[in-house]
């Protein structure tokens, strides 16, 4: 079967392979059909060989962690052979530690969890895979063009998540939230925003493209001007940039008692000069929370498939900018200026 795969830590090693061994019953006994993966910047760090491990014993590893497939057979019975599923991209490391003991596999905290796609697991750009049911995410059959949003949905879910656990700590009632780039995760936080009932606003370089239609489609605010020109203080960030001045930025313009949370991986690398004592000042005497968020666990994954059923379906097929056939996977590995979310497409 078809699967595409990289060398890990050598840049440019993206390869389509033809004759890749049919998944091993040990990875699970739900048997599943590749409909699509999305793609993300993870993969694209992967493919730069700046990130990325192949399972032990393999020189190889299999893209792909924000998948959708159809059932094919499922002895368990947990789903139906012709449903839609998803599979967890983490799983919890073996030693356990506290928190992948209790399946928040996301908060490990000894980095020895693996990552299918990413980290010592077969993704799933791969015509078939098997899933435990543990690791199994039903979806509504009304998400077939667009189930795999489920993955990064499931990134914001859990990032709202902790940010409403963390309100908790005090009287607790938010207006607005900015979000900062809208890409696929910061769109997505900002679809999550818009149904909890917030004044949403959504800040990103492009003045032209599809984002500041998409923004509008929500019913939020679209910002181009810089974090310190907007004329209002958010009581929620969700900074999805990585960009360190759009980070610090937002640290210094939250509202007093308000939560950042942060979702962009950056590249480092970059210094620029920061004033500490302000900075430190102003979050200690307005009672703010900067916090970083990745992953998630099987919750947020089912808060996420609840959340997509509710969304308008057409908005989110206009995140899917470009959808490629498999047999065309380096077109798809290759950024285009007006991309949101490229999907690599499987069938026949
Ligand atoms: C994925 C996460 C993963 C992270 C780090 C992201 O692209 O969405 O599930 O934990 O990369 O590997």
């Amino acid at each position: 079967m078809r699967a595409v795969t990289v060398n890990p830590g050598v840049a440019d090693s993206l390869r389509l392979v033809e004759d890749h061994p049919e998944p091993l019953p040990e990875e699970g006994a739900i048997l599943v059909e590749a409909l699509a993966v999305g793609i993300c910047g993870t993969d694209h760090e992967i493919i730069a060989g700046e990130y990325g491990e192949a399972p032990p014993g393999a020189d190889r590893l299999v893209l792909g962690h924000e998948s959708l497939g159809r059932v094919l057979e499922d002895p368990s019975g947990t789903l139906q052979p012709g449903d839609l599923v998803a599979g967890i991209v983490r799983h919890p490391d073996p030693v356990p530690c506290p928190n992948c003991a209790v399946d928040e596999w996301d908060m490990c905290r000894n980095g020895q969890f693996t990552e299918h796609g990413i980290k010592a697991l077969p993704g799933f750009a791969r015509d078939r895979w098997r899933l435990q049911p543990r690791f199994a995410v039903g979806l509504d059959p009304s998400l077939a063009p667009v189930g795999m949003l489920l993955e990064p949905t499931s990134v914001v879910a859990k990032a709202w998540e902790h940010i409403e656990r963390i309100g908790a700590r005090a009287e607790w009632q938010p207006r607005t939230v900015l979000v900062t780039g809208a890409g696929p995760i910061g769109l997505l936080a900002a679809l999550l925003a818009t149904q909890r009932g917030l004044a949403v606003h959504v800040l990103d370089r492009n003045t032209t493209g599809p984002k500041p239609g998409l923004v509008r489609a929500l019913g939020a605010t679209y910002h181009t001007e810089s974090v310190c020109e907007l004329d209002f203080e958010p009581d929620v960030v969700l900074e999805c940039t990585g960009a360190p001045v759009v980070v610090l930025d937002v640290m210094y313009k939250i509202a007093p008692t308000g939560i950042v949370c942060l979702t962009g991986v950056s590249s480092g690398g970059r210094t620029i000069d920061l004033d500490a004592g302000a900075l430190n000042r102003s979050l200690v005497l307005e009672n703010n929370v900067v916090f970083g968020s990745v992953n998630a666990n099987r919750r947020h994954w089912d808060l996420a498939a609840a959340a997509l059923a509710r969304a308008d379906p057409s908005w989110l097929d206009a995140l899917i900018t470009r959808r490629v056939s498999v047999e065309a996977y380096a077109e798809a590995y290759t950024p285009e200026p007006d991309d949101i979310k490229v999907v690599l497409e499987f069938g026949s």
